[in-house]
């Protein structure tokens, strides 16, 4: 929707993936979606609350990224979201802007200046850090009335999420979008994905409930209407799914908090893998941002679904965290890499660097 002139120095830039021939296939779709504070023991406690087993198992390549800020050895949510959107590593706390607070062209920015079409989803407001990195432009992650103000000029065709009350202060946000023609609904139920329209769903007035407070198959739900949306473009679109949560649970030493969001992330997940099957050119990446809590398991009962953990921290920590890819072009994910990686490997995979 948006035209925007982007430049970019991909000078560099080595993608360790097979080269392209003629003959292999183009990504035109791309689903990100991101474990906020998933680190492989988040992983496995999920496995094991389910009784052995999880969708992302389904993943063909697995990577690992690494995920330091260019402030700390261990990286916050503003940026380790905006390594993932941009390329560039940033100041903690910081979103979508480079340390001396410049803005960076961001997913959202790329894609919709390449003619794809954009979607975000989140189980926190969609001003959060994570969702905030893919749109926004902003050095406090905290401002979220300010993250806000930047979605009605952003061009993105859905976006699905809490942050209701970001939206409805002074400024009046809801109504600039209403006047940029989006369609504004505040249950996923109310979400048409043939609409034509553009389509804003704020679904709470902050953060959505947690899933043992009954959020029910939201995120699924969610995940699902904006991929039958996007799909109308025949040019493809870039959509980031965050589960928000899981990294709130760590926070929280919870890890009934814990399983219960990474099962309904991993329904999201299998959802955007069975989209891959039948919409041939998609290209789908769970990855997260950084673990949090410094979780160990012990032990644990595989059948019985019941696990003992152990955490380290209520913050995050400096672990690599793994990089699922399926699909279209999910070779190129396999490998050790920096956060920044991940983007480069989507802006290859979606030619985002040949000018539009
Ligand atoms: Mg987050
Ligand atoms: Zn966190």
């Amino acid at each position: 929707m948006k035209q925007l002139i982007v430049l970019l120095g991909f000078a560099g830039i080595l993608v360790s993936c097979s080269p392209k021939s003629e003959s292999q296939p183009k990504v035109k779709n791309v689903i990100l979606l991101i474990g906020d504070g998933m680190g492989t023991s988040q992983i496995f406690a999920g496995i094991t609350a389910n009784k052995g087993q999880l969708n992302l198992e389904r993943a063909q390549y697995v990577g690992f990224s690494k995920t330091q800020s260019a402030s700390h050895y261990t990286t916050d949510s503003g940026a380790g979201g905006t390594a993932i959107s941009t390329g560039s590593k940033t100041n903690n706390g910081t979103i979508g802007m480079d340390t001396a607070g410049k803005p960076l062209p961001n997913m959202i920015e790329l894609s919709e200046a390449k003619g794809l079409s954009t979607g975000l989803v989140a189980t926190s407001s969609i001003t959060h850090a994570t969702p905030a990195s893919f749109i926004a432009h902003q050095l406090s992650r905290n401002d979220e009335p300010e993250i806000a103000r930047q979605f009605p000029g952003s061009g993105i065709d859905i976006f699905i999420g809490g942050g209701h009350s970001y939206f409805a202060d002074s400024m009046n946000v809801i109504q600039q979008l209403l006047n940029n023609g989006y369609r504004m609904v505040n249950q996923v139920s109310d979400i048409d994905p043939d609409d034509s329209l553009p389509i804003g769903c704020l679904a709470a007035d902050i953060a959505l409930p947690t899933a043992l407070e009954g959020r029910g198959d939201y995120l699924l739900q969610a995940t699902k209407k904006a991929m039958a949306k996007l799909a109308h473009n025949p040019a493809g679109f870039f959509l980031m799914v965050e589960g928000s949560q899981i990294d709130w649970a760590g926070h929280s030493n919870d890890i009934q908090y814990l399983t219960s969001e990474m099962i309904d992330f991993d329904q999201a997940v299998g959802a955007a893998f069975d989209f891959a099957d039948s919409h041939p050119g998609t290209l789908v990446i769970v990855t997260a941002d950084h673990e949090t809590g410094g979780l160990s398991l012990p032990n644990g009962n595989l059948s019985e679904g019941t696990l003992e953990a152990k955490f380290s921290t209520d913050y995050h920590t400096g672990v690599m965290v793994p990089v699922f890819a399926y699909g279209t072009g999910a070779n190129c994910f396999a490998g050790i890499y920096q956060n920044t990686g991940i983007f480069d490997r989507m802006v290859e995979a979606l030619q985002l660097h040949e000018t539009p």
